[in-house]
């Protein structure tokens, strides 16, 4: 790969203007997006990318979660429908989840794996499952991305597109060591080596796809340091890949409105005092600014 050829950018904001919807459009016109997450203890993780994919414009949202979190989902979540899979006495997805999952996901278009499900050898076995057996688009996203660990055929064995939003910890458990100084240089590595995208994410999050472009945010500040910020990025890029914005157009542009939203909560209330629900709120304004 020449990458001095593709030079590293940064969304233009000046430049990105999102399409004016069809007069005559409906909801199937814009994604039938399924987010496969939480857990006993992990409830809010699905339901904040729910959220945040409803926000963005996905036009039907379904949420998967084990059947003991299903109840809270529902009470949560009005617009994204909660579909109840098989737990575990653990309160975590076990294998039987794997068959009903499979069929749901058959009408849909684009799948996000991962906020909150939590870690057992039968979640990562049923993470793994669908992974191997989908064709569809897949973002991977904290539990998710830890069920590869060991596993990196699964991933380069797919022969669809997969986007993997790891934090430094999640990238070190997968790698077996952490990004470094040269983060931009680890993260074009990776996407090479495994033909998928690489959110890098953190202070200037990287974008990396495997022809070696690469994107480095400039949107975001240390008040999304919160738990629960990186489940509303998860939700808002399959929102945006649901609505037909190709990996290339999403990715990047993701990244910048969850950051740009950050920007937006620090301005308003500050960073100590900000939430991810927060930037949920503030999505619309960043939406409105880019059409
Ligand atoms: P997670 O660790 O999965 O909750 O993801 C955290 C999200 O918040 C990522 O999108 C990060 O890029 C963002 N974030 C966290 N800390 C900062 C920071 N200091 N500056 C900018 N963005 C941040
Ligand atoms: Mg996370």
């Amino acid at each position: 790969v020449q990458r001095e050829s593709y030079p590293v950018t940064s969304v233009d904001r000046s430049r990105v203007s999102l399409p004016v919807r069809p007069r005559d459009a409906h909801k199937g016109d814009f994604g039938r997006v399924y987010i496969l997450g939480g857990s006993v203890g992990l409830s809010g993780a699905p339901v904040m990318a729910a959220q945040a994919a409803v926000r963005t414009g996905a036009g039907l949202v379904t949420v998967g979660v084990p059947a003991p979190i299903w109840s809270v989902a529902a009470t949560k979540l009005d617009e994204a429908m909660p579909h109840p899979l098989p737990a575990g006495k653990d309160g975590k997805l076990e294998l039987a989840a794997t068959e009903p999952l499979l069929e749901k996901l058959g009408g849909k278009w684009v799948c996000l794996l991962g906020p909150g499900l939590g870690r057992s050898n039968a979640v990562d076995a049923v993470v793994r499952h669908v992974l191997a057996e989908t064709t569809l688009p897949v973002v991977l996203d904290a539990d998710g991305i830890n069920a590869l660990v060991g596993h990196m055929d699964v991933l380069d064995n797919r022969g669809a597109c997969t986007i993997l939003t790891p934090h430094d910890g999640e990238f070190a458990r997968l790698t077996g060591a952490l990004p470094g100084e040269d983060r931009l240089a680890v993260a074009r590595d990776f996407a090479e080596a495994h033909s998928c995208c690489l959110v890098l994410k953190g202070h200037r999050t990287i974008t990396a796809f495997p022809d070696g472009t690469a994107y480095i945010n400039t949107t975001g500040n240390p008040g999304m340091a919160k738990g629960g910020s990186g489940d509303v990025l998860s939700g808002i890029l399959v929102s945006l890949l649901g609505q037909g914005f190709t990996p290339r157009e999403a990715v990047p542009l993701a990244v910048w409105i969850h950051g740009r939203a950050g920007d937006l909560c620090a301005e308003a209330m500050g960073e100590y005092s900000m939430t991810p629900t927060d930037i949920i709120r503030m999505l619309p304004r960043v939406m409105r600014e880019l059409t």
